[in-house]
Parts: structure tokens; sequence; C-alpha cells
């Protein structure tokens, strides 16, 4: 009854690249490199398979950073000279590359894994791209002069992409945008449009997913000034709910969002964050049923999504193993016990 889906990114295996990292470097180069990216991804489609998850992906494993990995395919973009940058409202400082000319696609951004992925799975397929908003927040402007133009010229490219992964087989294309929980005003008042911009003329399914970050120590320390009531989430979702995005991924395990924020999501499927990525204790499939019966009260049962509150790519192998188990079997007990 429930389905099963991750948001994205996965642990890239120590033969592939360092291990526990936000922006890991690579252990192979050239022709070495493409080979090691396929086996792990190979291997995630597979561990995903086996954990019994519904919606597969490709665990991110081709590139190095959800929001870099699709910018380095982009012209107008220095990423020799990168520049130290306060991101996420100054969270956290990141190395990032400087926009310095008009931005166009070099060609395609993801084909590589999509294609494979797409080839190696029978399952739904769901891709990630990072969202426009996001993007802006982790690049330095030297050209547009202004954050909601540039906004709007990654939203081009991206749809460029998201039409070519359509083609290649994806059956949910998600954006990836963080940024919508730390500028909320922002994000209602153009983000959410950037994003359909991103996602004009998709026929295949359109995600969302809006978090609190990876469970990396800037943003834990983050969280811990954000009070008892994370209410984020109350300014977008409404912007949301009337945008044509057809799923909405949220934090939700472990965290203060308050439940009825989903109410604000009527019409949408929802992506309900019953894994928590900030640590390893192993949810149990009671913890995660228990969860999912909280989320009903808000989300009618057709429309809800067991899935992982962020990306788990900084944790271990057998930490994220153990995890995509457990949220299979959450779901499944949750299933017998809603049914
Ligand atoms: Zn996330």
């Amino acid at each position: 009854m429930f389905t099963t889906a991750i948001a994205g990114s996965l642990p890239k295996p120590a033969w592939l690249a360092e291990t526990e990292k936000l922006w890991p470097q690579w252990k192979a180069q050239g022709d070495a490199l493409l080979q090691v990216k396929r086996d792990a991804t190979l291997l995630w489609i597979k561990a995903q398979e086996d954990a019994g998850i519904d919606v597969i992906g490709d665990g991110e494993q081709a590139r190095q950073h959800f929001v870099h990995g699709f910018v380095e395919h982009v012209e107008g973009i220095d990423f020799v000279n990168k520049v130290t940058m306060g991101i996420r409202n100054n969270r956290y400082d990141a190395q990032v590359p400087q926009v310095i000319a008009p931005l166009r696609l070099k060609g395609r951004v993801h084909a590589f894994e999509a294609q494979l992925a797409r080839a190696h799975t029978q399952k739904k397929l769901k891709f990630t791209l990072p969202g426009p908003m996001t993007i802006v927040d982790t690049v330095a402007d030297r050209f547009y002069g202004d954050k909601v133009k540039m906004a709007m010229a990654f939203a081009e490219l991206l749809n460029q992409e998201a039409l070519a992964l359509q083609a290649d087989g994806v059956d949910i294309i998600q954006f990836d945008e963080p940024a919508f929980n730390v500028y909320m005003d922002e994000a209602a008042d153009w983000g959410v449009k950037a994003l359909e911009r991103a996602a004009q003329g998709l026929t295949c399914t359109t995600a969302v997913h809006i978090c609190y970050g990876y469970g990396i120590e800037a943003n834990n320390n983050w969280k811990k000034t954000l009070g008892d009531e994370w209410r984020q989430y109350e300014k977008v979702f409404p912007a949301l709910a009337k945008s044509s995005i057809q799923q909405v991924s949220l934090e939700c395990f472990h965290s203060h969002v308050p439940m009825e924020m989903m109410k604000l999501l009527e019409g949408k499927d929802v992506m309900v964050g019953v894994i928590d990525v900030a640590s390893t204790e192993i949810e149990t499939p009671e913890e995660i049923a228990d969860t999912i019966g909280r989320a009903l009260q808000f989300v009618p049962k057709h429309r809800l999504i067991a899935c992982t509150n962020c990306g788990l790519a900084p944790m271990t192998r057998d930490v994220a193993e153990r995890k995509l188990k457990a949220l299979a079997e959450g779901a499944r007990l949750a299933s017998q016990r809603y049914a």
C-alpha cells in the first residue's frame, strides 16, 4: 500500500571516492572513473531492489555533489577558480564556482547514469536534479547581478536536461530545493516559479525535495537554533500546493516539523521522511509505521510515500543499507496496520 522511495543520494563506496564527505575526491580518473561510477550505480540499484524499495534512484554515484554535478556541465561558469562563500544564509562555507558569462549547457548532463539505471531496473526510476534556487545559493555570481534572473537562466537549463531525462525513460524527476527552507519568503515569491519553469512541459511525474540538509555538523548545529517548532514549510507549501509540481518531500522523523504542515499540501503526493539521516541508529519498523500513522492524520493513504528525510550520502555504506531495509520493512508493517 505505501510506496517507498529515497530522497536521492547514497554513500559512495571507498573505491569510487572518499567516504563520509559531501564534496569527496574521486579515486580514479578518465575511463577508469567512468567504470567505477558505473559499478557503484549498479551496486546501489541492486541494494535498493534487494531491500525492497519501490522507487529506485541512481544514488547520485556519478556526481561529486548534488549541485556541482549539474553546474560542471554548464558553460559560463569558472570551475577552476573557486571561491569560498557562505551558503544557506551563511550556515557554512563552501568552495563554489563562479558564474562569469551567459549560461548554456555544454551537452547532456546525466545521460550516462540515467540510461544505465533505466537499463538495469524494471521498477519506477526517479532522477534528482538541483532546484534553481538552491543552485543560485551554491555558486558565486559575477555576471547576472540579479538572483531571480540567474535562477531563471538555470531553470531553463534544468528544463532542457529534465526533458532529455524523461526521454531516457525516467518516471519521476525530482528537484532538490533545501534553499526553500532558508529563504522562505523568496521561495514563495519566485522560488516556486523558477521550479515550475524547470519542470515546464514534463509529462512524467514531477517532485520537489525540501529538507533541513544532510546530517552534517553545521546542519545539526543550525537545527538546534530553530526552536521547538520548525514552521519553515508554512510559507512555501501553500505556493507549492498551487503549483504544477506533483510530489513534495519533507523532513519528518526526529524533526520538530509540526505534522499539521502536511495539511498545506492538499492534492499533492507527500514523501514523508521516516528515516533520520543525522543519526546512525537504525529505525525500527515499529517506529517507521508509527511515523506513517501520525502522518495519515493529514495525508490520505493513497498519497503517502515513505521516504528518507534527506540523502544518505555522508553516511557509511553499512548504515545506509540497513536504513534502506528498515524503510521497506516499516512501510510493509504500516501497510498491514493501516490497511
Ligand atoms: Zn535533502
